[in-house]
């Protein structure tokens, strides 16, 4: 039976999204980014999403205390129950260790820790080049996967008239921040995995069809 339990790790830009979402359709298994849980929160306004944008948008990472709780709410939930993928959760070894604590007391184990590994050039090249519709959510990137329409358009304004837009911590300055971060505070996880013996990498650095058929393998 294929794993039903795993985190993806890497650097910010590795393509843990874009491989958590092909998984998901394959697999049927929930995808859990605390990414996109932070951001939907600073997308309504509310008093989580207040608080993690000032850290968000200067490229710090979320106190553990605010990401830990989110996580024990997302992984209660019923469709959390046959499984799931964790994306952007962990990054710090307080994280990790509130994780085994958590899985301990449901009675659930960690199957899988997957490392999708990129050199640092590419990641910058992929973050400060990457553009989002804020309609349609569709990703671009002005070089690798160019918008349809002359940019910063979506596509030919019959289905999505939406300007492109950057993300506030897609920016050089930003990014160079969130790889330090990344440095300091998660990939001391990848030992941390390593010990556990439940760590296999990937070379992120090829194309995500390509990347996906490798972990699809891994994960059997
Ligand atoms: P991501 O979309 O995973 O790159 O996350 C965007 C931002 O959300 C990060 O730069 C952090 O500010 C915050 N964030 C996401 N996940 C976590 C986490 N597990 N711990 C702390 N902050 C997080």
């Amino acid at each position: 039976m294929a794993t039903r339990r795993l985190i993806l790790l890497g650097a910010p830009g590795a393509g843990k999204g874009t491989q958590a979402q092909l998984l998901m359709q394959d697999l049927g298994l929930p995808q859990v980014s605390t990414g996109d849980i932070l951001r939907a929160a600073v997308k309504e306004g509310t008093p989580l999403g207040l608080e993690a944008q000032s850290y968000m948008n200067r490229g710090a990472l979320v106190p553990d205390a605010v990401v830990i709780g989110l996580i024990e709410d997302r992984l209660a939930r019923p469709d959390a129950g046959g499984g799931w993928i964790l994306d952007g959760f962990p990054r710090t070894p307080a994280q990790a260790e509130a994780l085994d604590g958590l899985l301990t007391n449901l009675d659930q184990s960690l199957e899988a820790v997957v490392l999708i590994d990129v050199p640092e050039a590419q990641l910058i090249e992929r973050l400060t080049g990457r553009r989002t519709c804020p309609l349609c959510k569709r990703i671009f990137h002005v070089r690798f996967n160019p918008p349809p329409a002359a940019p910063p358009f979506c596509t030919d304004h019959a289905d999505c008239p939406s300007e492109l837009v950057q993300r506030p911590d897609d920016t050089l300055e930003v990014v160079s921040k969130r790889l330090n971060v990344y440095r300091e505070s998660t990939e001391p996880l990848i030992r941390y995995y390593q010990q556990q013996q439940k760590l296999t990498s990937v070379d992120g650095d090829r194309s995500p069809e390509v990347v996906y058929s490798e972990l699809r393998e891994l994960l059997g």
